[in-house]
């Protein structure tokens, strides 16, 4: 088990290109700390600086207490695994899993009773005697992290490994290492470009954006209370709405918010009328979800938005419902019949919930 900290860690590739800029991070002992950011974030860049396959250009990298920028790959005791699986071609998956304890001196009893022990747990016992070409992307990544696991490490680095499976062994995988690092307590740092994959891998998720961390915090923190648009926006799985909107309080009766062709009136009632309400008189940057805007009748008390529907695009478990002039887009669940309730091209009245005010726009500061 290990702690890793990160002090103002900067990594400048030859040619001035700034991948990561500052970070300060930390991953607690036995943690699963997951990276999240689109391609070309930093994501790798970091996770290489701290197994020892990149160079730090500043700052300060320290593992278990222990300052670490200078120290080999071997002398950190780190495992990782690839999106590849990155396997030795030439030996069979016992071969490849005997691996790290041969170096280790350990005896050949010993070996095959490991490796014979470790291969039933990852349901990969019949593959001990092939060789890792004849063997599905799923089983290439539970061999790679079986090796790592007997190299018993102090910290894991995982670079996407699941990015190559199909969506099922993804999900099939996904729930194994989470309860595989769990069980076995090891301090873990996942990278991945996948929001579903980080919110329910995670116990911290660190959002990184052009290599500056964005967020870090619970799955729950993030999703639900985003420091900026961008993690707001990257943990939505459907477009998020971001609407600029003047703040008003007009004689204090109540918060409203006006985006111009229609506004959210926000009771005193609502525990977020207070943090809006101290922007009164300035523009905002409003982030709404689709799923919290749902149909209402007329009569609905409580935030609406009223928009005609202008046009209705079918997602499985649900229709999106997008408004004339530019006013969110709206989740609209089965049943069918509010459907056709607003196809027939009545007033969509949707009421919202307003989850927070994003970013900063003319000096309004998220608060
Ligand atoms: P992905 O999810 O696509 O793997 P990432 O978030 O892991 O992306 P990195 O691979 O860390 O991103 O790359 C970060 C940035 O640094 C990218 O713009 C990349 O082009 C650049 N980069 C990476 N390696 C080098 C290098 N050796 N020399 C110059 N630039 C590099």
């Amino acid at each position: 088990m290990s702690t890793v900290v990160l002090e103002n860690v900067t990594k400048v590739y030859p040619g001035g290109f700034v991948a990561i800029d500052r970070m300060n991070l930390r991953a607690e002992e036995g943690e699963l700390l997951v990276l999240l950011g689109p391609s070309g974030c930093g994501k790798s860049t970091l996770l290489r600086m701290i197994a020892g396959l990149e160079e730090i250009t500043s700052g300060s990298l320290w593992l278990d207490g222990r300052l670490a920028n200078d120290l080999t790959p071997r002398e950190r005791n780190v495992a990782m695994v690839f999106q590849s699986g990155a396997l030795y071609p030439h030996r069979t998956v016992r071969g490849n899993l005997s691996f790290p304890l041969e170096i280790a001196g350990v005896e050949v009893p010993e070996i095959r009773e490991r490796v014979e022990a470790l291969a039933k747990a990852l349901q990969i016992e019949e593959t001990l005697d092939r060789r890792p070409h004849t063997l599905s992307g799923g089983q290439r990544q539970r061999v790679a992290m079986g090796r790592a696991i007997l190299r018993q490490p102090s910290l894991f680095l995982m670079d996407e490994p699941l990015s190559n499976l199909d969506a099922g062994m993804r999900t099939e995988l996904r729930m194994e290492i989470s309860s595989l690092v769990r069980s076995l307590g090891i301090t873990t740092i996942y990278v991945t470009h996948d929001q579903v994959e980080a919110l329910s891998l995670a116990d911290r998720i660190a959002i990184i954006n052009r290599g500056v961390l964005q967020d870090i915090g619970t799955p729950a923190q993030v999703y639900n209370d985003p420091a900026t648009a961008f993690t707001a926006a990257f943990l939505s799985s459907q477009q998020l709405n971001l609407l600029a909107a003047t703040v008003r309080t007009p004689q204090n009766q109540y918060v409203l918010l006006d985006f111009g062709p229609s506004q959210i009136v926000i009771p005193w009632t609502d525990p977020r009328a207070y943090a809006v309400s101290r922007h009164t008189g300035m523009q905002i940057i409003v982030g709404i979800r689709p799923d919290v805007l749902v149909p209402v009748s007329d009569q609905a008390e409580g935030p609406t938005l009223v928009g005609r529907v202008r046009t209705l695009e079918y997602h499985g478990h649900e229709w999106l419902a997008f408004l004339e002039a530019g006013i969110p887009a709206v989740s609209v669940p089965q049943p069918p019949d509010q459907r056709r309730h607003l196809m027939a091209g009545t007033t969509g009245k949707a009421r919202s919930l307003i989850r927070r005010m994003l970013g900063r726009e003319n000096g309004a500061a998220a608060q």
